[in-house]
């Protein structure tokens, strides 16, 4: 599923690209955040007869046209030469979500995450004011061992975890799991040694934040994971950019038998 960007998930990046730079043009805004977010599918196509994407123009109508009435007037004043800088209400907004960005653009740049999960992670924190906590990422990408992780990342580590388990309750019959793409068992292929393994693939990272609990979140978490096999999971990352989806994969191998 593919995010299209909406205006007002491009104000607190823009604050940040402002704030990064101490002050800047709308053209350097949009720039910096084409490099941020890496705009793909129809929000990184050039409109006809244009310069503009449907993303850039978006920027352009957040510091401009827009200016005025989107309430971004409030958080950055522009000088004479078109320069954008934070005033105190955009310095104090930033700074309650300048951490979570931080870490969600560098998922951006790593590849972790897609453009349609950045853009879901930047409406998440439109109108966030710190009092829910950190904003968790979780993600197979997240879940991965690295060392002295940070008490976020534990934290959404912790959340995954009571994901995956519910997500083998949900997906399971009876105690045994098959892999949503091939239907493989691994208790009917190694016995006792298969039993309860299965991979926990996310088709898209949820976002939550840290004084939020999963429980009321389980219901619509559940349907962004799905049960695979190691076989089949290699091969919906094989192309990283471009995970495939359980559906396509399932047709994948219903034409080859
Ligand atoms: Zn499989
Ligand atoms: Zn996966």
């Amino acid at each position: 599923m593919m995010g299209r960007v909406r205006e007002n998930d491009l104000k607190l990046p823009a604050l940040y690209v402002i704030w990064e730079r101490g002050q800047a043009t709308t053209t350097e805004i949009k720039d910096a955040l084409v490099d941020l977010f890496r705009p793909t599918g129809e929000d990184g196509q050039i409109l006809a007869g244009r310069n503009d994407t449907k993303f850039t123009q978006k920027v352009r109508n957040l510091m401009g046209s827009h200016y005025e009435t989107n309430g971004m007037a409030d958080l950055a004043v522009k000088d004479r030469l078109g320069r954008f800088v934070l005033t105190a209400a955009g310095e104090r907004y930033l700074a309650e979500n300048e951490g979570d960005l931080e870490r969600v653009f560098s998922r951006r740049a790593q590849g972790t995450l897609l453009y349609g999960d950045t853009v879901e992670a930047a409406r998440a924190l439109d109108g966030n004011h710190g009092d829910r906590g950190a904003l968790l990422i979780l993600s197979e990408a997240e879940t991965v061992a690295e060392g002295g992780i940070s008490r976020v990342q534990r934290r959404a580590r912790q959340r995954s975890q009571r994901l995956r388990e519910a997500a083998v309750q949900y997906y399971g019959r009876n105690g045994r799991i098959r892999c949503a793409a091939c239907g493989f068992d691994f208790r009917e292929a190694y016995g006792e040694l298969g039993e309860g393994y299965i991979q926990i693939h996310h088709e898209e990272p949820l976002f939550l934040y840290e004084e939020e609990g999963i429980e009321a979140r389980l219901p619509a978490a559940l349907q962004r994971v799905k049960p695979l096999c190691a076989n089949c999971h290699c091969m919906i990352h094989r192309r990283r950019d471009a995970p495939l989806s359980v559906e396509e994969l399932r047709a994948l191998i219903g034409q080859r038998s």
